[in-house]
């Protein structure tokens, strides 16, 4: 790495975590385009962050003060864009990371947003609805000069969810004398949310993976797949992948994996999960640990569970010929040379997820002109703007003869300094 790119990124943090790991990329990224320094460091930077006090009457009758964060990375591009988590150790340093990883996301996706990220440091499986509904409304009355549709739209994230995001939405209305939908993403359907939002980032892993089957001539009926998390990402991505005939032998969650070289009934393991919550009990094959479902022997590896499952302790192990990045940081950065020396191709985190924020975009669209697309305009275009993106970032990798992950990186950079020039820096 050069010199001039040494200085650490004001926010990294103590050990190897996804964050960290974030920036490592964010830095070879940069070394390989040659990123001014200047722009370097604007681009490490976020634009504003704000810490609130949130106090709260509990329902016994105490006073909590809960401590909230929302942090814009970058509103370059347009809005900035990024869900609030609700989680116990959250802190300023988290929430910074994330808000950067939104910008990069956006700017691949090819979408008017910015990056950002909020959170409130609290243990909702501890709160009674009251409270967090109280926790809520608090959070976005202090941060309504923040948010706005032409500012920054909230969306979910981890512990969040549609209720949530529509107790923004009153709140914000509220003050502001009109019903605001587009103030927030990730809202019931019926005020204002988007049709296909549910199954948006399982359809775009599908959409991601067949785009790079069709570069690698392989034909997905021949391939064979391993899924790991089986929530909201991996079921839909293990659907939709079936239904392009991809033979999914492996599925888990939390409780543990199965394993069935025949393949598994997908349908039937998420109408499982939908009444029993979990996989375990449910009976789909062989029994496997999480750890083994890593290594087994596939074409096709989807981690869509947590960060940081291949990381330098198992990646040699690992034997899957494409990883696709269900979730959010799965591998970890000490990991990447050691997967890219063994010839495995990834698709990054922050193009493979990417459906989720593109549809949220549709969302946003949809609430401004006040007209509803059908599900099959929201597939259709999503199948579009995911495979776009895949292209670009394929090519960026070609161009920078580097991996897809660093070829995604780039070509963010490169947008967003590009736009950045032409802007100018005021002041
Ligand atoms: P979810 O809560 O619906 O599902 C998570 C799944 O992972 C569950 O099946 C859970 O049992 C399993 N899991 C948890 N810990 C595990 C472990 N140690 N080993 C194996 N499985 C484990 O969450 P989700 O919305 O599907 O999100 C999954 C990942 O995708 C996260 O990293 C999230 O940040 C990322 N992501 C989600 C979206 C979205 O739209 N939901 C968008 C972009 C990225």
């Amino acid at each position: 790495m050069p010199e001039e790119y040494k200085e650490p990124a004001p926010y990294r943090k103590g050990e190897v975590n996804p964050f960290e790991s974030m920036m490592v990329r964010f830095d070879k990224a940069c070394e390989l385009y040659k990123l001014d320094k200047g722009l370097y460091n604007y681009l490490a930077a976020p634009v504003k962050q704000v810490i609130v006090s949130i106090p709260v009457t509990m329902d016994d009758g105490s006073l909590q003060v809960f401590e909230g964060f929302r942090v814009i990375h970058d509103n370059i591009l347009g809005p900035s864009k990024g869900g609030i988590r609700f989680s116990p150790d959250v802190d300023i340093d988290e929430v910074k990371a994330l808000a950067s990883w939104m910008t990069w996301k956006c700017a691949i996706a090819n979408i008017p947003f910015g990056g950002a990220k909020g959170a409130v440091k609290c243990d909702p499986s501890k709160l009674s609805p009251r409270e967090l509904e109280m926790i809520t409304r608090r959070y976005t009355v202090n941060l309504l000069e923040v948010f706005g549709p032409d500012s920054d739209i909230p969306a979910p994230d981890m512990n969040t969810d549609e209720q949530i995001m529509a107790w923004i939405m009153d709140t914000y209305s509220m003050h502001k004398k009109e019903t605001v939908t587009g103030v927030v993403t990730g809202k019931p359907i019926i005020i204002g949310g988007s049709k296909g939002r549910r199954e948006a980032t399982g359809r775009g892993v599908m959409i991601a993976t067949m785009a790079a089957l069709k570069t690698l001539e392989i034909d997905p009926t021949s391939t064979t797949c391993v899924v790991q998390g089986f929530g909201n990402v991996g079921s839909v991505s293990a659907q939709l992948l079936n239904e392009k005939g991809v033979k999914i032998i492996a599925i888990s969650d939390v409780t543990g994996g199965y394993y069935d070289k025949n393949g598994i009934d997908v349908n039937k393991a998420i109408e499982y999960v939908s009444k029993n919550k979990v996989l375990k009990g449910g009976n789909f094959g062989t029994s496997i640990t999480n750890e083994e479902l890593l290594e087994l022997e596939c074409d096709i590896l989807v981690p869509a569970a947590k960060e940081d499952q291949i990381s330098a302790h198992n990646a040699d192990r690992i034997k899957a010929k494409l990883i696709v990045e269900g979730a959010n940081g799965p591998i970890s950065a000490d990991a990447d040379d050691i997967i890219a020396g063994k010839g495995i191709r990834v698709i990054p985190d922050i193009l493979a997820n990417s459906g989720g924020v593109i549809v949220s975009y549709f969302e946003w669209v949809q609430d401004r002109i006040g007209y509803f697309w059908d599900e099959d305009d929201i597939n259709n275009r999503l199948n579009r703007m995911m495979t776009e993106a895949f292209d670009v970032v394929y090519n960026s990798s070609i161009k920078y003869n580097t991996t897809l992950r660093l070829g995604a990186y780039i070509h963010a950079i490169d947008k967003v300094s590009k736009v950045l020039k032409l802007r100018g820096i005021y002041g």
